[in-house]
């Protein structure tokens, strides 16, 4: 199976031609018999290539997740053309999650659950949306170990919240355990989870991961570069600014 926007819509139609729905993260304590899977996305780099998978997902009439970043290093979701971007997703009928980087915390004043309500109520303001799940980023050993409860959101790690359902991610491109394309075809489990990180179905599908990272990084670049020139008065006269790389020793 490609990495590619082809290669995703396949994997889909896939899902849907042995009968999966597509349901969310509120649904699954009263699920009717049948098969199902709850479709995620973490964002972790660029909004952009989260809008393209949302376009092919409401093509075919599915709907899914996506979380995202308040604290990424890489993409603001309050400027201007990021915070578009999420309208458009919304619109397309999508639900946003929180994606909350746990390895990080700015101070104690808050518990992690009322920093987790506080981003949250950040991105149901925003964007007129009502925030019911988390996904962690680079999560810890205690929130793998899937045991964490959270009063007001489902924790997409909580092994009892999510139980019987049978997890798949496209982390690094990289399948662990079963190909979902096989699980879907075979209908190998009535029950998936399936996460999947846009940016691996939407830069170059031929390219190592490593930069297929920078291609993003520089589409991210681009896009705030865009908003300068156009909206930017202090900016001084047009230019344009471009990225480079170079080893670094650590
Ligand atoms: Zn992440």
């Amino acid at each position: 199976m490609e990495f590619s926007k082809t290669g995703y819509q396949t994997l889909l139609e896939t899902a849907l031609d042995a009968g999966y729905r597509f349901i969310h993260f509120d649904n699954t304590l009263h699920l009717k018999q049948g098969k199902c899977c709850l479709l995620r996305h973490d964002v972790d780099v660029d909004i952009g290539a989260a809008l393209e998978i949302a376009k092919v997902e409401s093509v075919l009439g599915i709907r899914s997740t996506f979380f995202l970043m308040l604290r990424s290093p890489l993409y603001n979701l309050m400027g201007r053309s990021n915070s578009r971007i999420v309208q458009e997703i919304v619109h397309l009928g999508h639900r946003i999650g929180l994606h909350y980087d746990d390895g990080f915390c700015l101070d104690k004043r808050y518990s992690l659950e009322e920093w987790i309500c506080l981003e949250s109520r950040i991105l149901e303001k925003m964007f007129g949306v009502e925030i019911k799940a988390v996904s962690f980023h680079q999560p810890s050993q205690a929130i793998l170990s899937g045991k964490m409860k959270l009063n007001n959101y489902v924790n997409t790690y909580n092994k009892k919240e999510l139980d019987g359902f049978y997890y798949v991610s496209d982390s690094n491109k990289v399948w662990k355990v079963e190909n979902p394309y096989n699980i879907f075809q075979k209908e190998l489990y009535s029950k998936v989870h399936l996460l999947i990180h846009p940016l691996w179905w939407i830069g170059d599908y031929n390219l190592p991961t490593e930069d297929v990272w920078e291609q993003m990084i520089v589409s991210n670049f681009y896009r705030s570069q865009k908003q300068l020139l156009e909206t930017e008065r202090a900016y001084g006269h047009a230019r344009e600014i471009t990225i480079s790389k170079t080893s670094v020793c650590c």
